[in-house]
This record gives C-alpha cells, structure tokens and sequence, in this order.
C-alpha cells in the first residue's frame, strides 16, 4: 500500500465504485469519543437511506484508538478506515480522506463529537438544493472565548473581507462539498478550512446553515491560539494563489516599471541640471533617490520573472502527496488491484 505516489494511481484507486454519500472523519488520539461516534453516525445514517460510506482518517494517533476502529471496521464494513503513518495534521488528513472517498457528496466533521452528526440531513438538503459547498455555522460556540471565539471571529471577518467569500464560520469542520469541489483542490499547512475560498476560482455556490456545537466531552483539544497566526498567514498564500499566483509578472512588473521610471525621470533631471544649468548634483538627496527608485524598479521586475517561475514549478509539481498511508481497512478507494 505504501508508496502510491503517481497521481495517476491514486485517481484510479479512487474512480471504482460510486456512492452517494461519504462521511470522512479525521482523528487523532481519541480513542473514547471513536464508539459513541460510531454509534451516533450509524444511526443518522441509516435513518437516510441512501448509499453511504464512512471514511475514518487515523492520524498518526498514538493511543488505542486504530484497535477500536479495527474492530468496528470488521463489523462493519461501511466504516472505512485509513491509517496515517505519523501525525500528518487535519489537513493531510482530510486529502487523504478526499482521495480515498468515492461519494457524489462529501461531508467532513471532527471525531470529538463537538459537531453533531444529526445536522448531516440538513447539509444534504442544502446540496440536494443545488448548493456545491454547504458550510456548518455554529452559531452558539461551546468553546472558550478568550482562546477560540474571539481569535476566529477576527479570522472570519479578516478570511471574508480578504477573499471575497463571506462565511460566518470558516473554522467549522462540519461541511458538505459536491465531489468535484474537493477533487479540485489541494491541501497542505492549514489550508482546509480555505477550500470554499480556494474553490470559488471554479466559480461554486455556497450555503450556510447553523448547526449545533457541544462542549468536548473526552480527551483534549489538539490546537491552542498559535493556530490563529498559522491561519492568518496562509490566508496571505490563499489570497495568493486566489488572484496574483497566475501572472505574478503583473503586479510585480508593473510596480517594477512605475517605480525604475520616476527613477529614470528624476535622473534625466538632474541630468539636465548637470549639463545644461552647469550645476553640482553630487550633494543632493535627490540623486540618491533616483538611484534607489531605479534599482528597486529593477528588482521588482526580476521578483516578477521570479515568481513567474515559481508559480509555473508549482503548476507541474502540485501532484506531490502530502501523506503516506500505513494501512488501509477495507476498500476505501482500493489497493493495488
Ligand atoms: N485532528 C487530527 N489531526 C491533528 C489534530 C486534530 O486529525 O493533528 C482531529 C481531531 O481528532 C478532531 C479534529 O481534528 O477530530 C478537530 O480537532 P480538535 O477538536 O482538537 O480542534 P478544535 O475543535 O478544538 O478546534
Ligand atoms: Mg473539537
């Protein structure tokens, strides 16, 4: 199973059998919140009646969690589970999810039971509305202010006001997404919680509908307040690769090309004065500036070549996974058959 890099085998492990619904839960070290989350779902989703699988992510945990799911997983062969080999984070650990899931709709949450499964029919409604990305909004948060609520309250405004893209809550796991929407995009550092702002380049619709939130119950929370400035400065990367990552040489350039030709104006002026006025300009302020203007002008042209590079690099190098599964219980988009 190991070493499955080509994304070529990736997709074809992924395409073999649809179904219409995939529930992917990435978890690390939460062992007691595994059976009454099992327990929950099950019922939730049996009570819809449609084709659906569950899609467990082991992130790397280190209690005994993977027993647990080994066992639920042979009792039930809708409950998937795919084994991380480390603690990848809940990013990698959601592509690995989105890569292994064969669902028309993909819904994700969180294993801790802060999210409640029993709000998945009303995310589906919304999708079966035509919406491509419904987006959970937990309207009473049952976390500390100081630490979580406020932090993400200025990350929502500051995610909303900077890509265009207005949610109440960016930071709720508990979304559902049409296939294709996840399909599309790629994942690293913290970026989930972007994918309705990476995707609206596709051009989706968004819904959001309040959904409840409970205290956690077991085990602890993974993140602390050192998240919010991970969050901020990828939301300067998704800004990005939202809008300048395709011609860099655009806004570079041209800042490049206004700053070397007042540069260049400045010192035909002084050129004149040299010349024609028989005047000293070697004392003046002014020269130093026109120096400088060309010189940076300069750099932000070559920045803007640079960034053109990188950006083209970047295009052809996006195949490159980003986790290595360890193992794979059941056929959670295959083996190597
Ligand atoms: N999680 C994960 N890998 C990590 C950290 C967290 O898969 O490295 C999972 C965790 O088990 C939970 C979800 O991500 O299911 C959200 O984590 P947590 O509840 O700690 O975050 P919070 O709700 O406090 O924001
Ligand atoms: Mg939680």
């Amino acid at each position: 199973m190991e070493g499955k890099r080509s994304s070529k085998g990736r997709s074809e492990m992924i395409e073999e059998r649809e179904v219409r619904l995939s529930v992917i839960i990435p978890l690390f070290n939460e062992e007691e919140n595994i059976e009454p989350l099992y327990l929950r779902l099950k019922e939730v989703l049996e009570g819809l009646e449609i084709d659906y699988e569950m899609v467990i992510i082991d992130d790397g945990s280190t209690d005994g969690g993977f027993a647990i799911l080994k066992r639920l997983h042979e009792a039930d062969h809708l409950l998937k589970v795919v084994r991380l080999r480390r603690n990848f984070g809940q990013t990698a650990a959601f592509a690995a999810g989105f890569d292994h899931a064969r669902g028309q709709i993909i819904v994700t949450m969180d294993a801790d039971l802060q999210n409640d499964p029993g709000d998945i029919p009303l995310l589906l409604e919304k999708i079966e509305e035509g919406y491509d990305v419904v987006s959970g909004w937990r309207v009473k948060r049952r976390d500390p202010f100081l630490t979580r609520r406020l932090p993400s309250m200025v990350a929502n405004f500051l995610i909303s006001e900077v890509t265009g893209v207005r949610l109440h809550d960016y930071g709720c796991s508990l979304k559902a997404y049409r296939r294709q929407v996840v399909k599309n995009v790629r994942l690293y550092g913290e970026l989930h919680r972007f994918i309705p702002a990476i995707a609206s380049w596709m051009g989706i619709s968004i819904a959001e509908v309040p959904v409840a939130h409970y205290p956690r119950r077991f085990g602890k929370s993974k993140y602390g307040l050192s998240r919010t400035i991970k969050v901020l400065l990828d939301l300067l990367t998704v800004r990005f690769l939202l809008s300048y990552s395709t011609r860099p040489i655009h806004i570079f350039g041209s800042l490049g090309l206004l700053v070397s030709s007042m540069g260049i104006i400045l010192g035909l002026y002084l050129t004149g004065v040299k010349f024609l006025l028989h005047q000293d300009i070697g004392s003046r302020p002014l020269l130093l500036l026109a120096i400088l203007l060309v010189v940076i002008g300069a750099q932000m042209i070559t920045m803007g070549l640079l960034g053109e590079l990188v950006v083209r690099t970047y295009h052809e190098s996006v195949d490159k996974p980003i986790y290595v599964v360890r193992e794979l219980l059941g056929e959670a988009g295959g083996g190597n058959r």
